[in-house]
């Protein structure tokens, strides 16, 4: 049986699957008044091992995303569910029941308020709920370990079933529900884990044991597959391992072309959690620090503390090494809940990133003051994203400046911006006199330049990183930045897409940072590549009318390695 849905991180797995099912019904009983005490006896031993699961779990987690954990820690003690759930023993009803009933009717007067900040908080409430239910019954909270690589079916996967879990033996996910930007494909995504979501009537689909074969680069899944399609899809991610060991092995090779052109190879990351794969696979800094991952963690706005904390990890695993932090980036299709922004009939054209910051200097400076007082442990660089025109430039920097005299810094570190509108790409020059450097958000110029949705499929054909329109923005983007003597790198997917890294190459792109399971690939093709033929390349691909002209130039070298 073959199912659709949407690839939420990219990648092929093969494998048993464990399917992570609902808790099984409650039962609802009544009790005699004399078994009310061991009732609560058995209550408190629920709460008490709910307790030590919690903290267990929270002790393995990175600093920024024990919020989620520390949301349910706090139930634990709440003094008003507590003596809810009392009441409903008191009436004669076992302690299941009770806990189910007192919980559900907290939940339900948490919708009812109609608040984006409280339904979130419900989730919470709700999958605390499940923990409880399962101690009772003698279950783990999702009633299923993972024992062997697995891939995982589920109906959604709450963040913190997800970050509990042994993801050395999670070979993909797959969910029934959930959207790309999910929190569980961003987690996902970020652990280099292929991920479905939005598969419909996964569950009914599939028991315990099937063997499934996830593809999240063509959106299929093969349930219980004829062995043929089995076998071809073993030996290709067989394939893909072997290269990725053997590309691994060379991590400490530099990046440089045949004839000497070296560049910087740097990792994508999410946060801290992110670091040390990023440096196993030979990230040589990172290009991108997508920030709002932990503002997307927490059901709050992060403190200055909790972000300083984790930007400086990451900045002391990498020094002597860059880092460079995106500052917030946050609207779009990444929402924040609890910052009860409104609903826009083009968010994407919306009010996000710099544009809300500038307009919240209160939030932009808490976290300008966390990243510069991190970058005093490492080498860092600060970009802001979505910027328009030059005024934003002028007073995100006004910004940064007074913040950074506040904090007695005096030597500012490098600022750059996100080319990734095109008033920015045709701007550049003027942009470029007055940063340090360059990175080219291809993801969003490439939708503002052709018009077309990043993640609406059926206008897929229009979103191709080889579209010439495209290549000749990066080339005026790159030409711009060296005229003034500044660097310029790419941070969004095409800087790691291998038909493309000639074509960058050979346009001078002096950096190319890419999501961590990329980077091992890109350094083995840029090292068999020639710098002199990818700018002869270069030069008749911005010529081309299509981007099947532009597909035809790539080189025999590079087809290779793809297939
Ligand atoms: C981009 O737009 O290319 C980019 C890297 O940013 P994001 O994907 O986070 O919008
Ligand atoms: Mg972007």
């Amino acid at each position: 049986m073959k199912l659709n849905g949407i690839g939420a991180a990219k990648g092929l797995a093969v494998g048993p699957v464990v399917v992570l099912r609902e808790l099984p019904v409650v039962e609802h009983k009544y009790i005699e008044p004399n078994e009310i005490q061991n009732e609560r006896k058995r209550l408190v031993k629920a709460l008490e091992c709910v307790g030590s699961e919690l903290m267990e779990l929270k002790s393995r987690l990175a600093l920024e995303l024990q919020g989620i954990i520390k949301a349910q820690i706090l139930f634990l003690e709440d003094p008003e569910l507590k003596s809810e759930i009392d009441i409903y023993l008191s009436q004669g009803k076992n302690v299941e029941w009770a806990v189910e009933a007192a919980i559900d009717e907290y939940v339900q007067a948490m919708m009812l308020l109609k608040n984006d900040y409280l339904k979130e908080r419900a989730e919470d409430v709700k999958d605390f709920k499940r923990r409880v239910l399962a101690a009772l019954m003698g279950l783990s909270a999702s009633g299923v370990r993972i024992t062997q690589p697995s891939i995982l079916i589920a109906k959604d996967l709450p963040p913190s079933e997800i970050i509990g879990l042994d993801v050395s033996l999670v070979l993909g996910f797959i969910t029934e529900q959930g959207g790309p930007t999910s929190h569980s494909a961003i987690i996902a995504r970020a652990a280099g884990i292929p991920a479905m979501v939005g598969v419909i009537n996964l569950l009914n689909s599939i028991e315990n044991g099937d063997i499934v074969v996830l593809n999240a680069n063509s959106e299929e899944i093969w349930v219980n597959p004829p062995n043929n399609i089995r076998i071809s899809y073993e030996a290709k991610v067989e394939e893909n391992n072997r290269q990725l060991l053997i590309a691994k092995s060379k991590k400490d090779l530099k990046t440089v072309t045949l004839d000497d052109r070296e560049v910087e190879l740097a990792a994508n990351i999410g946060g801290p959690q992110d670091a040390a794969s990023a440096l196993e696979w030979g990230a040589k800094g990172v290009g991108l620090f997508r920030t709002e991952l932990l503002y997307m963690q927490k059901n709050e706005l992060p403190s200055e503390e909790v972000q300083y904390t984790a930007y400086k990890e990451v900045a002391e695993r990498f020094a002597p090494d860059y880092v460079i932090f995106r500052t917030l980036d946050i609207g779009g299709d990444k929402a924040l809940p609890y910052l009860q922004m409104p609903l826009e009939d083009n968010p994407f054209l919306g009010y996000r990133a710099l544009r809300l910051c500038l307009d919240r200097p209160d939030l932009f400076k808490t976290q300008l003051r966390a990243i510069l007082r991190a970058g005093q442990h490492g080498n860092i660089k600060i970009m802001f994203p979505m910027v328009a025109t030059l005024n934003e430039l002028r007073q995100a920097k006004a910004i940064l400046n007074e913040t950074a005299s506040q904090l007695g810094i005096v030597k500012l570190p490098e600022i750059g911006i996100m080319v990734e509108i095109p008033s920015a790409a045709v701007m550049a020059g003027a942009f470029a006199k007055e940063v340090d450097f360059f990175s080219i958000g291809s993801n969003d110029l490439i939708q503002y330049t052709m018009a077309a949705d990043r993640g609406n499929k059926s206008v897929s054909y229009l979103y191709q990183h080889l579209e010439p329109s495209v290549l000749n923005l990066v080339d005026m983007i790159i030409k711009a930045a060296h005229n003034a003597g500044k660097w310029v790198g790419m941070c969004g997917e095409m800087a790691g897409d291998p038909e493309a890294i000639p074509f960058l190459l050979g346009l001078g792109l002096d950096e190319f940072s890419m999501g961590t399971s990329a980077i091992p690939k890109a350094r083995e093709l840029i090292r068999s590549l020639s710098y002199s033929e990818c700018q002869e390349l270069s030069k008749l691909a911005l010529a081309c009318s299509s981007v099947a002209e532009v597909q035809a130039l790539i080189p025999g070298i590079v087809r290779g390695q793809i297939s």
